[in-house]
């Protein structure tokens, strides 16, 4: 087995530098190492280098490894979970993903959603009980409110105060918190989403079986999550591909490796595909340019605000969703009616 070489933080490179010297302009962030999540291997083959290309949190360099055992590709190196509050700043668009900012890109995601999430939820109870797993500010329990029955009961998770805050402030009951460590009732809840979150965690292992506990015997959750099993992550993999949104996305899927997960998490799996996303072909575009310094108004074609390259990867996408490889996987997973213990550590 080759260790991948790990890259130093940019400050402990520097670390000689006289006291006098002006501080660097963004700090680095504390960096932790890490194991595959599911495996605990730390046998792995070398991806990528890249940094913050869009919110530029920090000048630090990620690497991006793949697990020999599994293929979940993980940052070797990840910041801290007391790095949070700088990781994910105020303006992060999941916090604040508003019609006034994303114009629009934000009514098509709406409509979009909406027409996705909805069939996933036809099976629910009258009085049926849905958390939201890394909510957000609520995007998505927003669009249940206003398409879903009105007897749902609608909660959500999120781990960020500003989300919290921006959910609770449009009237929805949102715990600060994890699946994990938030106080919520085991064996309650019928559906749990978790839209673009499994990625952001540092431990999706312990996420699931933290669901697991919570959903009721037969409850499923909905899993959607970057997919690396594509063509923009190949073209792209060895620095600018958008899905790693470095250094935010922490673990990332093909539907392989994501159904090994969730078995060991205790789970059966009830359906898996891949669903179209312009986001990584737009992303990785976009981190492209501004790794070469592109003008501004060219950079800002390609990004969540717009609907014009958006579009054009939306027809691009579908032509490899029709080959079973579009830029997100989709999973719905079933807490078994006779629930059997999920697996011991790392399974
Ligand atoms: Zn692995």
């Amino acid at each position: 087995m080759s260790e991948p070489t790990l890259v130093e933080p940019r400050a402990a490179r520097g670390a000689d530098r006289p006291v006098e010297a002006p501080p660097p302009l963004s700090p680095s962030l504390a960096l932790e190492p890490t194991a595959c999540c599911i495996c605990g291997h730390r046998d792995a083959v070398p991806l990528a280098v890249g940094e913050d290309f869009e919110y530029h949190v920090s000048a630090d360099q990620y690497l991006a490894v793949r697990c020999r055992e599994c293929g979940v590709v993980y940052l070797r190196l990840r910041p801290a979970l007391s790095e949070l509050g700088r990781v994910y700043p105020p303006t992060y668009h999941a916090f604040d993903f508003s019609s006034e900012k994303f114009g629009l890109a934000h009514r098509v995601r709406r409509w979009l959603e909406a027409r996705r999430l909805l069939p996933w939820c036809r099976e629910l109870p009258s009085g049926g009980r849905i958390l939201d797993v890394g909510c957000g500010d609520g995007f998505h329990l927003g669009l249940l409110q206003e398409y879903g029955a009105r007897d749902w009961e609608l909660e959500g998770v999120d781990a960020s105060e500003w989300a919290v805050q921006a959910g609770r402030a449009r009237g929805l009951r949102i715990h600060l918190g994890t699946a994990q460590d938030a106080d919520l009732p085991a064996e309650t809840y019928d559906l749990a989403l978790l839209i673009a979150t499994i990625e952001h965690v540092d431990d999706p292992m312990n996420v699931l079986r933290a669901v697991h506990r919570l959903l009721k015997p037969g409850g499923r959750a909905l899993i959607v999550t970057d997919n690396t099993d594509t063509l923009s992550f190949r073209l792209f993999q060895t620095r600018h591909w958008g899905g790693y949104h470095f250094p935010r996305h922490w673990n990332l899927f093909d539907q392989q490796n994501l159904r090994l997960l969730a078995s060991r998490a205790g789970f059966t799996v009830d359906h898996m595909d891949t669903i179209v996303s312009p986001v990584n072909w737009t992303y990785s575009i976009h981190n492209f340019l501004v790794d070469r310094h592109a003008p501004d108004w060219l950079v800002r074609r390609f990004t969540l605000a717009s609907p014009g390259s958006l579009g054009v990867f939306t027809i691009v996408d579908r032509i490899f969703q029709l080959m079973g490889r579009g830029g997100l996987v989709r999973a719905v997973i079933r807490k078994p009616l006779q629930a059997s213990a999920p697996g011991g550590a790392n399974g």
